[in-house]
C-alpha cells in the first residue's frame, strides 16, 4: 500500500497491523488491525495459543524443576505458586518482546485452572 505525504499527514496514524503486519493508517487510536479479516484471524489466533500455550506448560514447568511427579499422572509443584506465575508471566513478555503472538499474562486464578487441567494437585 502506497500512501502519498500529503495524505499521510491528514490521515491518522500509520502503523503495523498486529496481525499480518503491513503498514496501514489507523482511524482511530486503539485500532490494532488493518482489516475485519486480520480482526478475525487474530481472535481465531489468540483461541489457538491459548490451548497451545497451556499445551507447552507442563514441559516447561518439568524442565524448569518446578514441578515433578506425584503418582501415575499426577504432577505437583516443587516452588511456590506465586514463583511460577512470576517466571511464566516473565517468560511470556519475552517472547513478546521478540514478536511472537502470545496469551496475556497468566493470573494466579488461570494459571491454578491450567495446573488443575492438567492433572496437577494445587
Ligand atoms: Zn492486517
Amino acid at each position: 500500500m502506497k500512501i502519498d505525504l500529503a495524505q499521510r499527514s491528514r490521515a491518522g496514524r500509520e502503523q503495523p497491523c498486529a496481525q499480518c503486519g503491513s503498514t496501514y493508517m489507523a482511524r482511530r487510536s486503539n485500532s490494532r488491525y488493518c482489516s475485519q479479516r486480520c480482526i478475525k484471524r487474530a481472535q481465531r489466533c489468540v483461541q489457538s495459543n491459548a490451548s497451545g500455550a497451556i499445551g507447552r506448560l507442563k514441559p516447561w514447568l518439568l524442565n524448569k524443576g518446578y514441578a515433578g511427579k506425584t503418582g501415575a499422572e499426577a504432577y505437583g509443584l516443587t516452588v511456590p505458586l506465586s514463583l511460577v506465575l512470576g517466571d511464566l508471566n516473565d517468560a511470556t513478555e519475552r517472547l513478546r518482546a521478540a514478536g511472537h503472538r502470545t496469551v496475556g499474562r497468566f493470573t494466579e486464578a488461570g494459571l491454578k485452572d491450567a495446573l488443575r487441567g492438567m492433572g496437577f494437585q494445587a
